[in-house]
C-alpha cells in the first residue's frame, strides 16, 4: 500500500542517515586512531603448495576502535581511498611491517618477506619509493623482504603512471605483486609492460575452482600462461582440502587462506617463525 511504502521510504531514509553518520565517525576518527594506537596489523601466512612451509606473510590492517570495536579494513580503506588519509595509513603500515622485521631479527627468528596492500592513491603519490628506501636503510632491512600488493584495477586504469611508480619501487628491489587478478580486463600479454614478480589469484575464482568448469579454466590459464611470464603464482581465499588438491594438481606456487590460517597477530607468527629454524 501506499502507506506501508511511505514507511518503508522513511525506514530506508532513516537507515541511509545512521550509515552516513556512521561514515562520517568513521572518517573523522580515523586520523587519530594511528596517534591512539588503534590500527593494528594481522599476518596472514603464505604457504608453499608443494611442501606446505610457510614462505611469507600478508599484513592486514584492522581497527580497534574504542566504542565500536574491531572493524574490518572492508569497512573504513573504502571511506579513505581517495584521500591523503590513505597514504598517511600506508605509510604506518610500511614502517610497522619493516619495525617488526627488525624485532624478528633482533630475537635472531629467520626473516621471511611481508606484503602490504598499498591502495592506488598511495602508487601515484610522489614519494613512495623514497618514504621505502628511507625506512629500509635507516633499520637495515633488505627491500626484498617487501613485497607491495597492487590491486589489478588500479593498474588498468593508469598504465603509464603505474608503470612509471613500479620501476621506480623496483629500484629498492621490493618485490610486487598484482593482487585480486583476473577481477580486472587486463590481457595476460599486457602483464609484460609491468614490473611486476607476482599474480595473486583472486578470492572469487578459487572458492569454486572444484565445482565450476569457468572457474577451474581460469584459474588453470592463470597458473600456466603466468608461469611463463615468469611470474610466481599465488591463491588466495583457499579453504578446503579440495581447493588445496587442484592446486597441486595444476602446480600453482603458493596459497593463502583460513584452511591454512586466518590472518593473526604477530606474537602468533613466532612460532611458526621458529619451526623454520633447524632443529
Ligand atoms: P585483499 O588484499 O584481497 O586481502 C584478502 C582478504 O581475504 C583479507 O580480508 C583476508 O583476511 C581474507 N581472507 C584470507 N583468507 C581467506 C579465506 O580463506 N576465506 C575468505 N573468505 N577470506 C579470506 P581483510 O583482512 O578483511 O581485508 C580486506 C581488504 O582490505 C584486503 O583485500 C585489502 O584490499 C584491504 N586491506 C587490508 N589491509 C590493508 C592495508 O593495510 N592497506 C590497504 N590499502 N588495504 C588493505
Ligand atoms: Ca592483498
Ligand atoms: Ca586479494
Ligand atoms: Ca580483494
Amino acid at each position: 500500500s501506499k502507506q506501508s511504502g511511505r514507511n518503508t521510504y522513511r525506514v530506508y531514509l532513516e537507515e541511509m542517515s545512521e550509515k552516513t553518520k556512521q561514515k562520517f565517525q568513521l572518517e573523522n576518527a580515523l586520523p587519530e586512531a594511528i596517534v591512539k594506537n588503534q590500527l593494528t596489523l594481522h599476518y596472514q601466512p603464505k604457504v608453499s603448495v608443494m611442501t606446505d612451509e610457510v614462505v611469507g606473510f600478508e599484513a592486514l590492517v584492522r581497527w580497534n576502535h574504542p566504542e565500536l570495536g574491531l572493524i574490518m579494513p572492508g569497512e573504513f580503506i573504502p571511506l579513505i581511498d581517495e584521500s591523503n588519509l590513505i597514504i598517511h595509513l600506508g605509510e604506518w603500515v610500511i614502517q610497522q611491517v619493516i619495525e617488526q622485521l627488525s624485532r624478528w631479527r633482533q630475537i635472531g627468528a629467520p626473516l621471511l618477506p611481508v606484503a602490504i596492500n598499498i591502495s592506488g592513491h598511495h602508487l601515484h603519490s610522489d614519494n613512495l619509493a623514497g618514504f621505502v628506501s628511507k625506512l629500509t636503510q635507516r633499520f637495515d632491512i633488505d627491500g626484498a623482504l617487501l613485497e607491495f600488493e597492487i590491486t589489478e584495477g588500479v593498474l588498468t586504469g593508469n598504465t603509464e603512471q603505474s608503470i612509471a611508480a613500479m620501476k621506480a619501487l623496483k629500484k629498492t628491489n621490493i618485490r610486487l605483486s598484482i593482487d585480486d587478478f583476473g577481477t580486472g580486463y587486463s590481457s595476460l600479454s599486457y602483464l609484460k609492460k609491468f614490473p611486476v614478480d607476482v599474480l595473486k589469484i583472486d578470492q572469487a575464482f578459487i572458492r569454486e575452482c572444484q565445482s565450476k568448469r569457468e572457474d577451474a579454466a581460469i584459474c588453470k590459464t592463470i597458473i600456466t600462461l603466468g608461469k611463463s611470464l615468469g611470474l610466481q603464482i599465488i591463491a588466495e581465499g583457499v579453504e578446503t582440502i579440495e581447493q588445496l588438491t587442484f592446486l597441486k594438481q595444476h602446480d600453482c606456487d603458493i596459497y593463502q587462506g583460513y584452511y591454512f590460517s586466518r590472518p593473526i597477530p604477530a606474537e602468533n607468527i613466532l612460532p611458526l617463525l621458529e619451526q623454520r629454524l633447524p632443529a
